[in-house]
């Protein structure tokens, strides 16, 4: 049965979907089974996967109870789509019972398929990004090291305790990782020690961080993954790093 994760953060641009495909593409050169799922109307995980405008999409399966789309992309690896139409998803859901558990409802039937289920969250904290966590064994929070990250994050914790009290007990955080990294500027260097201290013991960090790297916009732009786009690549490693230290460890 799969580990379901959310990758959130209520930011933009912050390497939510670089981290869900690149993530999941090395999970899946591990040998395990990989669903991607595609939660923002933006769809860019879809279009940086080469599926632009899909016919399936994850919107069918919250509102109609239509099977989840499960598009093959490469050995050991799936895209559930989505585009705009999503968008329609969340005055809906606001308006039905039970709205928050559609997409938990959605994956149960496929689960079992797969090791892994990465949901790619929009940016934002609504109806549809809980569908995410609340389908969800555990977040993943990627973090751009910057002085507002730091005030983001509380608000986040906030918003995964009151999921946890409200509707989700067993919610677990798996886990911030650090994205876009320049370790060389002392900001950076700043934010990580501070969010570790503010942290203590409560959440991991991930030791792997990744670095900031164009080839890793490169291969989003080609519409691939960072390892089919350049293995050789700092990108390439860094998601390795963190796929092998996600496949390792327990979550909390
Ligand atoms: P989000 O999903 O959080 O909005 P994206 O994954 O779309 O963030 O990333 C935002 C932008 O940053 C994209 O243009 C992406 O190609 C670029 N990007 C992401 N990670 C890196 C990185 N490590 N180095 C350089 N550019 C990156
Ligand atoms: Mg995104």
């Amino acid at each position: 049965m799969a580990k379901i994760i959310s990758i959130i953060n209520h930011k933009g641009g912050v390497a939510k979907t670089t981290t869900t495909i690149n993530l999941g593409k090395a999970l899946a050169l591990l040998g395990n089974r990989v669903l991607l799922v595609d939660l923002d109307p933006q769809g860019n995980l879809s279009q940086g996967l080469g599926h632009e405008e899909p016919e399936e999409q994850v919107v069918h399966a919250l509102l109609e109870g239509a099977e989840l789309p499960q598009v093959p992309i490469s050995e050991n690896l799936w895209l559930a789509p989505s585009d705009l139409e999503l968008v329609d998803a969340e005055l809906r859901l606001n308006n039905e019972i039970g709205g928050f558990g559609r997409l938990r409802k959605a994956l149960r039937a496929v689960k079992d398929n797969y090791d892994y289920i990465l949901i790619d969250c929009p940016p934002s904290l609504n109806i549809v990004t809980q569908n995410g966590m609340v389908a969800s064994d555990s977040v993943i929070i990627t973090i751009a090291p910057s002085f507002f990250a730091m005030k983001g994050l509380q608000r986040l914790m906030g918003i995964v305790e009151q999921v946890r009290e409200e509707i989700h007990p067993d919610l677990e955080v798996e886990g911030i990782v650090f994205t876009l990294v320049e370790k060389r500027l002392v900001i950076h260097k700043s934010v990580i020690d501070y969010i570790g201290e503010a942290t203590e013991g409560r959440v991991r960090l991930f030791q792997a961080f990744i670095r900031k790297n164009v080839a890793l916009e490169e291969s989003n732009s080609n519409q691939t993954d960072i390892f089919t786009y350049d293995k050789t690549s700092n990108g390439a490693a860094d998601y390795m790093a963190l796929a092998e230290e996600l496949a390792s460890v327990p979550a909390r």
